[in-house]
């Protein structure tokens, strides 16, 4: 299976202006896609990435109006951003003056912050030594020094990591780089992909006395890797189906291509295409200021729209 790295990550979410003003203002996002949720058309789907929401960088909503999940094991936990070594002291000062409280760790040499967003979604921030040539979203008070790269990794949490363990290093053609103890008496066991580094890396947190994470807002729905085009797509699919997974048929979901499977320890993850991108319907400098629909919704496009509140400027 050629996978390259993650491509993305959608989250739950429950108000949408706090979900935006706390990605875009307080992190330095780019809202860089702003269309509905395919299968309900009256919530929003956003997207925020760096400027042209390139694969690693994108993280990415529903709203819904329900109750908040329980973050716990069959879950994606964390979600982290790479900024470099030496960015750590502006972030813990930015997240200070934002009021978005943090913990900090060092973990296998790198100081990582923790905290959460308005719905209580996991965040990390790991300020890493290593290369990262991925250049940040402009944001008038984040020195393009200081901003989030992209992705640095996620964690997934289990009581048991085993079985997740060798759908990464078996079909998915992972192989473990680190592990260590945590904090918490847990294991964490680091796996990366293709060329490795930042952008790549997969954490697996055994542990075994967490409860089940239930789903809702402030929880991950789930985890996309990337693949080159359609052609390593369908064959990644054959590959999953060949390691025992049930898996969905090929979606087209406007800016990739995707194919979806529930690993064996929860987690719904997908495999999506690095082709087309998000600039197929909108130009690079536009990107995120309009509604997007796909041709199926265009004839609703009024109803639609009276449907969504407007989103913070
Ligand atoms: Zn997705």
């Amino acid at each position: 299976m050629k996978i390259l790295g993650l491509h993305h990550i959608t989250a739950m979410a429950g108000d949408v202006a706090a979900n935006v003003a706390f990605y875009t203002r307080v992190l330095g996002l780019r809202l860089i896609k702003r269309t509905v949720n395919f299968d309900d058309p009256s919530t929003y789907h956003l997207y925020f990435g760096d400027t042209v929401g390139t694969p690693g960088s994108a993280l990415t909503f529903f709203y819904w109006e329900q109750p908040r999940g329980r973050p716990g094991s069959g879950q994606a936990t964390a979600t982290a951003w790479s900024v470099p070594a030496d960015s750590a002291d502006f972030w813990r000062a930015r997240l200070t003056a934002h009021d978005v409280a943090f913990t900090e760790e060092t973990r296998f040499g790198e100081t990582v912050l923790h905290f959460a967003d308005p719905d209580g979604l996991g965040l990390e921030i790991v300020a890493t030594a290593e290369p990262d040539a991925r250049r940040p979203w402009t944001h008038p008070e984040i020195p393009v020094a200081h901003g989030l790269r992209g992705f640095h990794s996620v964690t997934l949490t289990h009581a048991d990591s085993g079985r997740t363990a060798r759908l990464l290093t078996g079909a998915m053609g992972y192989r473990e780089t680190a592990r260590a103890a945590t904090a918490g008496g847990e294991t964490r066991v680091r796996h990366a992909v293709a060329a490795g580094g930042p952008g790549s890396y997969v954490d697996l947190v055994a542990a075994p006395s967490a409860s089940r994470g239930s789903p809702g807002a402030g929880t991950v729905h789930h985890v996309a890797f990337r693949v080159a085009d359609d052609a390593d797509e369908l064959a990644a699919q054959a590959e999953w189906r060949a390691a025992g997974l049930q898996v969905s048929p090929q979606m087209d979901r406007n800016y990739f291509h995707s194919i979806y499977a529930r690993e064996p320890g929860g987690v719904l993850f997908e495999i999506a295409t690095d082709t087309p991108g998000f600039a197929i319907d909108e130009t690079v400098d536009s990107l995120g200021t309009k509604l997007l629909l796909p041709a199926h919704f265009e004839p609703h496009r009024a109803a639609i729209e009276a449907n969504l509140v407007p989103l913070p400027a």
